[in-house]
């Protein structure tokens, strides 16, 4: 089977404008990092187009000429790609080590394709800084790959593993193999998996930012659900969830969680008062005094208004109460200012112990609700325990 560099460049280029339009108009709308990313992805591919056209075409160019040109665009469509992927990933988006990668394999490519022409220097001198490129890529995929649903990314990591073997392949056939150097014209297996890969890389590479974007998308949503917009805590769903996921593990080791339900005092006359958007702000000041008195693997959520529940796992009663005491003086001592105006807020609390031989939570809520009742009726601005 021959080769023909020219035929295949063609349907590369094709291939990329065709995508490079389809991304283009997928992502009119929206302008998270996610969408800046694949547009600048879709200008790679529109770049990648014209560097496979020139390499395609029979313009009367010296086939020096036709080489350096095809190679600018096509390593400029490289930079922009590591950019792209990072901006997706919003990883840092290290501009400036991708684009020295890429001058430098422009710079080492032709210098031996004129200067001092060698067919095996160049293709290990391109290698090595496309190498490099090919990590820049594999770093950003390679954090972050143990989140939750990670399979798209899971699935790039792998295709550009695979891109750098081949590399490293044909290397090796190149100098190991004692194989004459040889141009990628010539039909050697090394050869045509390199240019049949390299053919259908456009196509990979954007289905795959496609099925990235598609699972940044699923679980950017996912936490949405599951965060109060207001306070930025975890919300009923998340923690029915998190419940769950609590209980779970607390079975396993055999030990109780605490349960905490905090509601402010008089929060009515607050909004009354000062009006609804300071209000607000009280809240959120509320939430910050909880969250810093927490421990590191407690969980806080907002119930609905002015309420919260607090699951502390692992603690025993007198450590609960404890905690609970600490809340409740710690928003007692913080007071809010409204025009210069320092006032206090109080909150009650209902502690409950939730049993890890339980079905679920809902008991230790009911028991904490009963318990916050029994504070409020005790006046307010303390702390009781259900059962105790
Ligand atoms: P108590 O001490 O008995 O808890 O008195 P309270 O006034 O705090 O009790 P109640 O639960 O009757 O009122 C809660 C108030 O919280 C009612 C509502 O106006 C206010 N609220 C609920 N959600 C929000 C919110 O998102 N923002 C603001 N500013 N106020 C809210
Ligand atoms: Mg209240
Ligand atoms: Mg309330």
């Amino acid at each position: 089977m021959h080769l023909n560099v020219e035929t295949l460049a063609l349907i590369n280029g094709g291939e990329a404008l065709v995508l490079s339009l389809m991304l283009w108009f997928g992502t009119r709308s929206g302008s998270n990092h996610a969408v800046q990313g694949l547009r600048l992805r879709a200008t790679a591919l529109l770049i990648e187009a014209f560097g496979d056209f020139i390499l395609a075409s029979d313009f009367k160019l010296s086939p020096l000429t036709v080489l350096l040109a095809g190679n600018t665009f096509n390593l400029t469509a490289q930079v922009l790609t590591i950019v792209a992927l990072r901006m997706v990933l919003q990883r840092k988006l290290r501009w400036r080590e991708a684009i020295a990668l890429g001058v430098a394999a422009w710079l080492v490519v032709t210098y031996l394709a004129t200067v001092h022409p060698d067919y095996r220097l160049r293709v290990l001198g391109g290698s090595i800084f496309l190498l490099g490129m090919a990590m820049l890529n594999v770093t950003a995929l390679w954090e972050g790959r143990r989140q939750h649903d990670a399979r798209a990314q899971h699935l790039l990591l792998w295709a550009y593993l695979l891109a750098i073997a081949l590399v490293v392949w044909r290397n090796v056939s190149l100098w190991l193999l004692a194989m004459p150097p040889q141009g990628i014209g010539t039909p050697t297996t090394v050869n045509l998996v390199y240019v049949l890969l390299l053919g259908m890389q456009p196509l990979m590479a954007s289905v795959g930012f496609l099925l990235l974007y598609n699972e940044i998308l699923q679980r950017e949503l996912h936490d949405l659900a599951r965060i109060d917009p207001l306070t930025g805590v975890t919300n009923r769903l998340g923690l029915l969830e998190a419940s769950d996921v609590l209980l779970a593990r607390a079975r396993s080791k055999k030990e109780p969680i605490g349960v905490l339900l905090i509601d402010a005092d008089h929060f009515k006359s607050i909004n009354d008062r000062f009006g609804h958007d300071d209000g607000d702000r009280v809240l959120l000041e509320l939430v910050y005094n909880i969250r810093r008195m927490l421990r590191a693997g407690d969980l806080v959520g907002r119930v609905g208004g002015e309420e919260f529940l607090v699951l502390s796992p692992s603690v025993k009663e007198a450590d609960l109460l404890a905690l609970a005491e600490r809340i409740r003086n710690a928003v007692e001592r913080t007071p809010f200012h409204i025009a210069g105006q320092a006032y206090a807020l109080t909150v009650s609390i209902g502690a409950a112990i939730a049993d890890p031989s339980e079905p679920d939570m809902m008991g230790a809520r009911r028991r904490a609700d009963a318990a916050l009742y029994e504070a409020k009726r005790a006046g307010r601005n303390c702390v009781m325990i259900s059962g105790g």
